[in-house]
């Protein structure tokens, strides 16, 4: 960012309206932007900049004392109007002496200094403004901007959270929750072959923050971690019947996945073959009829092709196929 965009007054406004403008797009938008994007990293980004903003500010926040012709304070403690053709500035020790000068004589200019120094004499620690207000004159103007920044970035967020327990995993019942990540835990044990657990992370400590993950395991471990999104939608699927295509594809897909971590599979791109192999049967459990849990797991073996970039890891590797290496049941010509 350059010099003069750090001074531009219009920047910090620009800002708060595009996080303004991002969460309602979060909030009423498609829900693949909520499952993609979290909406932290919003949040995390603007703070980011208002401190940027702040200290651009306060570094160019001008000096009170780099001026200097006559302040106004200058101007009342000596006692002269505007109109005076000129000032003299007079050095007198440490002190700064204006003197209205209007082609007076050299006598009576003598005269102006002597009171204008008497004056000085008299008012000295009085009217003079001590230094912590003239900071604090030069200091406020920066800190009222970083102050109104993080109202802003504190209204929003508030106005996420309560989004979020209205709507959502936060809007699931406590006792429903945990009915609900006990079926998770179960069938992901399944799939593992040992007891495991999972875990819909709330707290987002493990998941979502800056990987954008839509789950965590360790492989060989006993916990995987969902998002609050995935749990969703798996919820919905399971205990309300509901299903969003290629949302609820995608979350039947990475509990299968992580199952696989917690069984030791390590590579990505395979560990997403089985579970796609696997996803169709889990899908059935979970309520889908065969037809649309086949279809499902299908749909996103085509989505993992297309993969590229960060995420092509992920991607299945070419022995995923039917007969292939990684086909877990060689006797069925379906696959998944
Ligand atoms: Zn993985």
């Amino acid at each position: 960012m350059s010099e003069s965009a750090d001074r531009d007054p219009r920047f910090p406004a620009a800002l708060r309206i595009s996080l303004a403008l991002f969460v309602v797009v979060w909030i009423f938008g498609p829900r693949e932007l909520r499952a993609a994007v979290p909406v932290w990293v919003a949040f995390a980004i603007a703070l980011g900049l208002e401190l940027h903003f702040f200290a651009g500010a306060l570094r160019d926040a001008p000096s009170p004392r780099r001026d200097r012709r006559p302040q106004d304070v200058d101007r009342e403690r000596f006692g002269y109007d505007d109109d005076t053709d000129d000032l003299l500035l007079v050095r007198d020790g440490d002190e700064d002496l204006w003197i209205p000068y209007s082609g007076e004589s050299d006598e009576e200019v003598e005269e102006l200094i002597a009171a204008a120094r008497d004056q000085v004499e008299e008012d000295v620690g009085t009217t003079a403004p001590p230094d912590w207000e003239r900071e604090r004159g030069r200091v406020w103007p920066p800190v009222r901007g970083l102050l109104t920044g993080l109202l802003v970035i504190a209204a929003l967020a508030l106005v996420i959270r309560f989004v979020d327990s209205r709507t959502g995993w936060g809007s699931v019942a406590g006792d429903k929750r945990a009915a609900a990540v006990e079926r998770f835990s179960e069938e992901a044990s399944r799939i593992a072959g040992k007891p495991v657990t999972i875990r819909c992370d709330e707290s987002r400590d493990y998941v979502g923050l800056v990987q954008h993950a839509d789950g965590v395991a360790a492989v060989g471990g006993d916990n995987a971690y969902l998002t609050p999104e995935r749990c969703f939608d798996l919820y919905r699927l399971a205990f309300e019947g509901e299903t969003t295509s290629s949302q609820t594809a995608r979350a039947i897909a990475v509990l299968a996945h992580e199952a696989w971590h917690l069984r030791g599979v390590d590579d990505e791109g395979t560990t997403e073959c089985y579970a796609l192999q696997t996803g169709v049967d889990l899908g059935q459990r979970l309520g889908l009829s065969e037809g649309t849990a086949r279809q499902m797991m299908r749909q996103q073996l085509v989505e993992n092709a297309l993969r590229g970039g960060a995420s092509a890891e992920y991607r299945v590797p070419a022995e995923c196929r039917d007969g292939g290496r990684l086909d877990l049941d060689r006797s069925d010509t379906r696959f998944p």
